[in-house]
């Protein structure tokens, strides 16, 4: 059924394409569409020269997020007819834009009839070696991500010059991949009252949902800090959206603010803003941060390699801030550091992007840093079955959803901790879920999730599906009927009470009754690394001996110890803006 499904889709698609005329030509104009990776659609249009050869590429369709994707956007199609290759993923970086670009080109070439084995050749990839470069500023910070670029910018605006490196060819790390959400308390706040809510409450929730491994006065920092970071974010223009807070998944407290732009491209927005309007803060890209410079004990710069692997020596005359992020994207650290799972090998995909590696973490070990709590790993039960990615997730929040196995029987709470939900779905048939939702938050389908990606696209892409009755939804997803609707009745029943349920949920929005129904299916993905570097509460790294490194900062995911065995949801954003803000005030004081 959802093969069928699919296959009408894609002919509907080439249809709406092609008006229904086959191309035949050699030359002339066609139109290519791929789809890859868990991404939208990309749609090109292709024009060939008398010659044959490839005279232009435009993009027609894009459903990806602007701010992610920009970089293949302009450079895949440039290189393409530069090139006259469709090999050239490695000239521009292989992303899963880049490479959805490629296979809609040669699509557009194979309905033209073009010959594509002519653009099938190698592409001369070497590079001449750029010179060696040798750079000074007053704070170096390794990694832009919101961690680094929140250092960056407050370094900057306490008076320092600043040198961001950033081995990616594009800033935002996983920060810009989030759904956005940010955990903040402002106590004396009307939403705050009204959910009973306190900085208190944030740190006591913060503590026990790390089973109170984290530090304590680290904790304390996060949360009191955290609506101040928020104000800070609007000052540099930044927008929220105003007056509504919402439980992420594993948030489990009403506190989380939604930025207005899609995903995290609200954050890279306003420090891009704040980067192009000041002299004295860069960011250099392709440049991959190897090695710490001591001197005589202190860090007093970086080594780096530059994008065609010339050397790049970053001298900080006061710091450096180490802002690398996690390691969910090795295989190699997460299966050498984990003790919370029975395995977190190839086959556990992960939500992350691909340079979160843990460099960061080898170069502090270089130097001799305290590293903790390494073995903290968290894993999300809600992650898109053939990519791991939080792409294809319909949920809005906590309150709206429940999640149900392949037999139709919900199992577990599903406004509780991270860690127990996914430890409940790896007991589940195939370690499989099915997220389902009712119309009250997609009253048309084109309201878009906290992805930027509305259900009517998901479900013409086949990753989520619709019954106008919840029959016909159960008939979809090949679940037993009786079973999703006994699942539902008793959900609904709780939600009208508002009685915690037998799986201890206590958050509980409108019921689940308005048809249409949806329904996506979900896995274990590999999300955050909780362990890291110890830093003091001026973002200080300390070394084995609980001593301060002099010159070395650290903040965001490369950090260990703030948030304990098991992070809440929402309070990563809130960690790499209050923390980067610190490490950022601290490195341009030169401690
Ligand atoms: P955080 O949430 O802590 O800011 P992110 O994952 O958002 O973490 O950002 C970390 C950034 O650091 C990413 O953009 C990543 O590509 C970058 N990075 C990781 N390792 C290096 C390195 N060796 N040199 C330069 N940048 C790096």
């Amino acid at each position: 059924m959802k093969k069928m499904l699919s296959i009408l889709l894609i002919l509907s698609l080439a249809f709406a394409v092609f008006g229904g005329q086959p191309i035949l030509a050699e030359t002339g104009e066609g139109s290519g569409t791929s789809k890859i990776g868990g991404e939208g659609a990309i749609v090109v249009s292709v024009t060939l020269a008398d010659d044959g050869s490839i005279e232009a590429i435009e993009i027609l369709e894009n459903n990806e997020t602007p701010g992610i994707s920009d970089a293949a956007i302009e450079a895949i199609p440039e290189a393409i007819v530069a090139e006259q290759s469709l090999m050239v993923d490695a000239v521009a970086g292989a992303t899963y834009t880049g490479d959805a670009i490629i296979l809609a080109v040669r699509d557009a070439l194979e309905k033209m009839g073009a010959d594509v084995s002519r653009f099938e050749v190698e592409v001369d990839t070497e590079v001449e070696q750029a010179e060696d470069v040798l750079l000074t500023a007053d704070v170096v910070v390794i990694g832009a991500g919101g961690a680094g670029l929140t250092a960056a910018v407050q370094a900057h605006m306490n008076g320092a010059s600043v040198l961001v490196l950033e081995k990616m060819p594009k800033v935002g790390g996983n920060t810009i991949l989030s759904g956005g959400a940010l955990n903040a308390v402002d106590d004396r706040s009307e939403t705050a009252i009204a959910m009973e809510d306190s900085v208190e409450w944030h740190y006591e929730q913060t503590l026990a949902g790390g089973d109170f491994k984290g530090i304590p006065a680290l904790v304390h920092i996060l949360v009191s800090r955290a609506w101040d970071a928020v104000e800070w974010m609007k000052e540099l223009g930044m927008e929220f959206v105003e007056g509504e807070i919402f439980t992420v998944t594993g948030g489990l407290w009403p506190r989380a603010h939604k930025p207005l732009e899609p995903v995290g491209t609200g954050f890279f927005k306003t420090y891009q803003a704040y980067i192009d309007s000041h002299d004295g803060i860069d960011v250099m890209l392709n440049t991959k941060a190897t090695d710490l410079i001591m001197e005589d004990g202190r860090v007093v710069g970086v080594l780096a390699e530059g994008e065609t692997g010339n050397a790049v020596t970053a001298m900080a005359d006061k710091g450096v801030v180490m802002a690398t992020g996690g390691f969910a994207n090795s295989v190699e650290l997460r299966q050498a550091f984990n003790i919370q799972w029975a395995d977190l090998g190839p086959s556990i995909p992960s939500t992350n992007h691909p340079g979160a590696t843990g460099d960061g973490i080898k170069m502090l070990m270089k130097v001799g840093a305290d590293m903790i709590q390494m073995g903290f790993i968290q894993l999300l039960p809600i992650g898109d079955p053939e990519t791991g990615s939080l792409s294809g997730n319909i949920e809005f929040g906590v309150d709206s959803r429940i999640f149900v196995n392949k037999e139709g029987n919900r199992f577990v709470n599903e406004g509780g901790r991270r860690d127990e939900m996914t430890e409940a779905l790896f007991e589940q048939t195939d370690n499989y879920l099915w997220m389902i939702m009712d119309a009250d938050k997609y009253p048309t389908g084109e309201e878009k999730n906290n992805f930027n990606e509305s259900i009517n696209s998901l479900i013409a892409e086949g990753r989520a599906f619709k019954g106008e009755t919840l029959e016909e939804l159960a008939e979809q997803i090949d679940v037993p009927y009786d079973n999703l609707k006994a699942a539902l009745d008793t959900y609904n029943e709780h939600c009208e009470s508002q009685e915690p349920d037998e799986f201890g949920r206590t958050i509980f929005g409108t019921p689940i009754d308005t048809a249409p129904f949806f329904a996506a299916p979900r896995v274990p993905t590999v999300h955050h690394t909780m362990g890291g570097v110890h830093i003091n509460e001026s973002a200080q790294v300390l070394d084995e001996n609980l001593q301060c490194i002099p010159g070395l900062f650290a903040a965001g995911e490369v950090t260990g110890g703030i948030h304990g065995a098991n992070r809440l949801g929402g309070n990563a954003l809130a960690d790499l803006l209050v923390f980067g803000r610190i490490a950022g005030e601290s490195a341009a004081a030169g401690r």
